[in-house]
Formats: C-alpha cells, structure tokens, sequence
C-alpha cells in the first residue's frame, strides 16, 4: 500500500472526519437538521475530493422508533377492554388485532415496517450516494453502506445486561401471539371466567410496564453516536479518498450515506425502492466500529424469531480478505444486532456487515450517551477500513 492509501485510511485522518460528525454536529437524530448537516458535510467532502457526482435521494420517514413499538404496544392493550367488555365481534377483532400485533412486532425486529407506517413517515430525511467508476469495464458491483444518523439512548435495545434481549423480545412476540389465541378461543367463555380474569391481569400489567419502558427510552437525550455511525461514516469517506487515486479494476463501487437508520433502515429502504440498483450488487454495511475486535457478522438478531443471515459469497470474500490480512485480526462472529443487512435481505440483495465488539462479544456502548469520541479507540476504526479496503480488493480480482 503506498503512501496516499494509507493516509486516507490512516487513523488520524479518519478522526478528522469523526471529529466534525461528533463535535461540530454532535447527536444526529433522524430527520433533524443535525442530520441533514451531516448529509451536507458528507456532499461537501466527496465534492473537495473531486466527486462532482454525488446524488442527494431525499424521502420521508418516521423520526423515531417509537412510531413503530408504541402504537404497536396501544393496540395489544386496547384488546383487553375489547375482549371484555365488547360483544363477540370485539372479541374477534381484539384476537385478531392481537395476532396482527406479534406480527408486525416481529417484522419489526427484521425491520419490516409496520402496517401504518404511511401514516407515522411525517419526517423528511435524505441519502446521500456516489458511483465510482472502474479503470476498465465494470464485471462487478459494491456498494459500501454506512448510516448518517445517531439514536436515542434506549434501555431497551439493549437492556443492561444484553444477554436478555433475545429471551425479552421472543417472549413479547410469543405473549402477542398467544393473546390472540386465548382470545379467539374464549370468545363465547364467560367474563367472569378465573382463568380469563388470571390472564386480564397479567397481560395488562406486562403490556404496561413494557410500554412505559418504551415511553421512558423516548424521552432520552440522543446520543453522540461515535460509534454507532459516525465511524462507518468516516471510513467510507475514507475509502472515498483511497479510490480517488487508487480506483478498482473492474469494479464498481457506490458509497452509501443513509439517513434513518434509527428508526428502522427506511433510508435504505427508499434507496433500494426508489433506486432499485442491479441484482449482483452486493453491499456491505460498516456500522458501530468505534473500539473493540473488528468483526464481519455470520448471524444477526435481537430475537429468536428474527435471526437472519448474510451473503455465503461476501461472507466467502471476508474471510479471504481476513486470511491474507491477518495482522489486521478480523473474523467472522455471530452478534446481538439488527442493522441495514435485514433491509437488504428483506429486497432480496447480498449483504454483509462489518461491526465491532467487546470483551463479552457485544456491541459497545451501543445506544448509550457513553458512545462518544473520547473513548473511541482510533486502531478500531483505522482496522475497520483497512479492511474495507482489503474486501475491495478481494472482489475486485
Ligand atoms: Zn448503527
């Protein structure tokens, strides 16, 4: 690698890129000014590159992840008065109201929107993207994918002691269910019912301690997000630098800077609606590679019903790539995540992410105000790029 690579990939100059996301924008919440500035930010650095052609795809979304769990979690508690209190018609449409409910709260923990979801998208957002082409004839495509905006601190995604994230979400998806069925089968029983009455009381309760907790994660400040993204978002800038002199062969590559992330990939999902890129492209997603171990993903998921995988054939070229780089120390591990890879698979595309973690094999400091620049570890992200790079080159042989 000569010298001009290696300084856009080089940990100080990637600073310079988290410096002014962190601390000259600061939190980045969906839809908000702040995130429309690091849009700007990211425009204004590809075109001093020497990118004249970078695209701005604006769409509308919902701010917050809230406007998905909330209504979701008002609906399974509207069904309770129903089923007791209305006749066997609202009995019928509590169960199945209840049914529709898990449904969509496992879709969006693959984040597939909700049913309602025209109607909460009042937010407007922006993607921002660039096509670098090849030296010769383009025999491949990649497009590289790192998101714009920071969340809010939210206690429950993950709760403190993230191993309980999985069983928590399983058990709010399967209670949902089994609400709808109890429902439907009980819908000529007696109000009065010892059993029913059990149930009234521990569906209530449990419905409303997990929506005060949803409540009380709306109310938190948003985050720095050094991490989670504004690290992706300088490592693709620096690549950005790297194939201004060092462009591929024969493959193609867009930069992708989405807005939205937060509140459920509808960035990417405009993108890959509204652009509707070739079927071979295969993406990888650089998201939370602020400090720690770097890592390509083998298995996503928050639940036990919403696990999904990556492509076997970037998967393939990652371990390749960290094979011939191992001073670099990447693998391939299972993680506790949900990220624009489900977005991806969910339109039938290829995608791959590439995150961090810590001792315990978590994302750190993931959607907690302590994601901020001071306690980023610069050798994280620097590895994180140099390993981009070195996939560029894995598929571009
Ligand atoms: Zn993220």
């Amino acid at each position: 690698m000569d010298d001009k690579k290696s300084d856009a990939l080089e940990p100080k100059r990637l600073l310079e890129h988290m410096h002014v996301l962190c601390k000259e924008i600061g939190p980045r919440p969906a839809c908000s000014p702040k995130e429309a500035a690091a849009a700007d930010c990211v425009l204004r650095t590809l075109h001093n590159l020497g990118y004249p052609d970078v695209c701005v795809q604006p769409f509308k979304s919902n701010d917050t992840m809230g406007w998905w769990t909330i209504p979701l979690g008002l609906i399974l508690i509207l069904s309770l008065p129903l089923f007791f209190f209305a006749g066997r018609l609202g009995k019928w449409i509590a169960s199945v109201s209840c049914l529709v409910a898990a449904e969509n709260i496992r879709g969006i923990t693959r984040v597939r929107r909700p049913f309602f979801q025209r109607l909460v998208a009042r937010g407007r957002s922006q993607n921002v993207y660039l096509t670098i082409a090849p030296r010769g004839a383009v025999r491949g495509r990649v497009t590289l994918l790192a998101h714009l905006d920071s969340n809010k601190q939210r206690f429950t995604l993950p709760p403190s002691n993230p191993a309980l994230m999985k069983p928590l979400l399983t058990l709010q998806i399967v209670y949902a269910a089994l609400m709808g069925l109890v429902m439907g089968g009980a819908s000529s029983a007696r109000r009065r019912n010892p059993f029913l009455m059990g149930f009234y009381a521990v569906s209530g309760g449990m419905l409303l301690s997990s929506l005060a907790a949803q409540l009380n994660d709306e109310r938190q400040p948003f985050i720095e997000g050094a991490s989670d993204n504004a690290s992706g978002v300088s490592v693709l800038l620096g690549i950005a630098e790297a194939l201004r002199t060092h462009p591929l062969e024969h493959t193609e590559v867009t930069l992708l800077f989405t807005g939205c992330e937060e509140p459920g990939c509808t960035g990417m999902e405009a993108y890959l609606r509204q652009q509707r890129p070739p079927r071979d492209t295969w993406f990888v997603d650089v998201d939370n590679v602020g400090s720690g171990g770097v890592c390509y993903v083998l298995k996503h998921g928050v639940s036990y019903l919403s696990t999904y995988l990556p492509d076997a054939g970037l998967v393939e070229i990652a371990s390749r790539a960290a094979h011939k780089n191992a001073h670099l120390g990447v693998s391939g591990r299972e993680m506790l995540t949900v990220d624009e890879v489900a977005t991806v698979n969910n339109f039938g595309y290829r995608g791959l992410l590439l995150t961090s973690y810590n001792q315990q094999g978590y994302l750190n400091n993931w959607h907690r105000v302590s994601d901020r620049l001071e306690i980023m570890n610069p050798a994280t992200w620097s590895r994180a790029a140099q390993f981009t790079w070195a996939m560029l080159q894995e598929v571009d042989l």
